[in-house]
């Protein structure tokens, strides 16, 4: 039997995709296995061959701080959303349903008892095919961006270096020539001749 995913699930596929580059997706699933074929599963095509559940990998990076990169964020937003087309999310041995349950009001997190308790991934669950947007936002975590391309200081100043040397030749060779200028002995003995007379001036200068 043919099938396909919930449009639903598409556009909010890409909104995460676009909010989440480079995830991983180890654990990312739409249509259910056999496992899932054999009972009733959103992972399997309902009778239009419509699949209306995505499993979205939990972030298995070695920061366990991170362990809910993508999952946390998709799942609350979701809760916060309320939007209609959303069934229900199970996420690390937790759920919440769109619709009240006895003792569980609606949207809000409950243990959850199924077989898988959804430590890998998040589990959404979503009715009907309407592809509208869902406004997850592109910030919800942002991912560290690409190293832009700078010189280092070690790289500059190895760049520099020729610079350097050719700038402090040319300093040393213009106070070399400076110090040896007929100009600068002349100016030498006008300031001696200037503190001379200057000593003359002093009324409290003795001898
Ligand atoms: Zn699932």
């Amino acid at each position: 039997m043919s099938w396909r995913v919930s449009k639903a699930l598409l556009t909010l596929r890409a909104e995460v995709e676009k909010a989440h580059p480079g995830r991983s997706k180890v654990s990312d699933g739409t249509v259910g296995d056999t496992s899932h074929s054999a009972r009733v599963s959103d992972h399997n095509p309902d009778e239009n061959g419509i699949v209306h559940a995505w499993d979205v990998t939990v972030w298995d990076g070695p920061d366990p701080d991170a362990l809910d990169d993508v999952a946390q964020p998709l799942a609350e937003f979701l809760r916060a959303k309320r939007d209609p087309r959303t069934k229900y999310v199970i996420h690390r041995g937790q759920m919440f349903r769109s619709y009240d349950k006895p003792g569980i009001p609606a949207w809000t997190w409950s243990p959850y008892t199924g077989p898988n308790g959804h430590f890998h991934h998040v589990h959404v669950s979503v009715y009907g095919d309407d592809g509208a947007p869902w406004g997850y936002p592109a910030t919800t975590n942002p991912q560290p961006q690409p190293e832009v391309d700078m010189p280092t200081a070690k790289e500059i100043a190895e760049a520099l270096r020729p610079v350097v040397r050719e700038e402090v030749g040319k300093a040393i060779g213009w106070t070399r020539a400076v110090a040896e200028s007929p100009n600068v002995a002349d100016t030498d003995s006008q300031s001696q001749r200037l503190k001379d007379r200057a000593a003359h001036l002093d009324p409290e200068r003795k001898g």
